[in-house]
């Protein structure tokens, strides 16, 4: 296997061999995904070349300070592109409809680091080891030793913030919150990013959390928390599909939930599934590709196409399996028996 240092040193060079670029993000971006895609565009311009920054959904009203001038956008035709670099995106399919936009291209470049990657690219920088994509477009600038303008740097915090809960997951590392420290003497502007992303919720998104509070379910001993998102909730709320980041966290946080699951109704026979574990031993990750999805141990997803009912029960199903494993048990629990299961 290649090190770090290579694979960073043959993305730079195949930068500074070519002119135009398309940065590619996955569906429903989150922090890290436009974090990264941002930083690293910024770098580029900033290095004279040309640059697209396409994603299938629109930036999440609390990302768009890191976008001001309105950069990422929908695809717009085919085009073509010398160099295509996909950040933050775990599978060719996660690219959405962006993926038939950019077979025009010379070369595909795959940041990522998502041990569940697929590897889809021409060349693949995949490091489970780092808590977010943004810690590798850090580690890139640096390598080349481009410019970390404040600009990029307000990027590069929000994608390392967003992807460990603001330094909270165990992915967190000594070497995670090095990079934050270093970002923040770039001139990251912590005040701004933490009011931006964390301290302003939209009303919308305040009456989808009534909803959620009125509506979770708990099953498996009150070790699993779930809850359904369907069409008629963002109807009623005005919430947008944006507004559901971090909205597992609320059930998540539930003592005695062990594994946390929000179904969202994309289409009436097609369910996206958010899955999050508080316990090392429970990896949501493999629960998540059982159907075909993928992420980390302690958060993952997948889309399942399907009636909602089958879903559920399948999806609950494999995530109580998941539980009794690491119980030693292949049953449910008694009611009220104490669970060993709480990390
Ligand atoms: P979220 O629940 O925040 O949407 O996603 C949690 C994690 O699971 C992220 O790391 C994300 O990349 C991954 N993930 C979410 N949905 C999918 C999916 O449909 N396929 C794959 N492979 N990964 C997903
Ligand atoms: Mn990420």
């Amino acid at each position: 296997m290649k090190s770090q240092s290579r694979y960073q040193d043959q993305i730079i060079r195949l930068i500074s061999e070519h002119k135009t670029f398309c940065i590619v993000g996955h569906v429903r971006p989150d922090g890290d995904c436009i974090g990264s895609q941002m930083g690293l565009a910024l770098a580029l311009r900033d290095q004279g070349k040309e640059v697209a920054v396409w994603n299938e959904d629109k930036v999440p009203q609390k990302l768009a300070f890191l976008d001001p001038e309105g950069w990422v956008s929908q695809p717009r035709g085919k085009r073509r592109f010398d160099c295509v670099i996909a950040t933050d995106c775990a599978s060719y399919e996660r690219l959405g409809k962006v993926g038939g936009y950019i077979l025009d291209r010379a070369v595909l470049v795959n940041i990522d680091h998502h041990e569940s990657n697929t590897r889809y690219g021409d060349v693949n920088w995949v490091s489970g080891c780092e808590s977010s994509t943004g810690e590798l477009i850090f580690k890139l600038l640096q390598t080349a030793k481009w410019p970390v303008t404040t600009r990029i740097a307000n990027c590069l915090f929000t994608a390392v913030s967003t992807d460990t809960g603001s330094f909270q997951y165990p992915t967190t590392l000594p070497s995670t919150y090095q990079t934050g420290g270093e970002l923040v003497r770039l001139g990251a502007d912590l005040a701004k990013i933490c009011d931006e992303v964390y301290q302003s919720s939209s009303l919308s998104r305040v009456r989808l959390l009534r909803h959620v509070y009125n509506h979770f379910k708990l099953t498996h001993n009150n070790q699993v928390a779930y809850l359904w998102l369907r069409k008629a909730d963002f109807t009623r709320t005005g919430a947008e599909p944006s507004d559901t980041e971090g909205i597992i966290d609320h059930i998540r946080a539930i003592d005695s939930v062990v594994v946390a699951c929000v179904f969202e109704e994309i289409e009436p026979e097609l369910t996206r599934i958010s899955l999050r574990s508080k316990h090392p031993g429970v990896n949501v990750s493999t629960v998540a590709a059982e159907f075909g999805g993928g992420g980390h141990s302690a958060a993952a997803g997948v889309r399942i196409a399907g009636s909602q009912l089958s879903i559920q029960r399948r999806l609950i199903a494999a995530i109580r399996t998941a539980l009794d494993r690491v119980n030693g048990r292949s049953s449910e629990p008694k009611s009220g028996s104490g669970s060993n299961l709480k990390p």
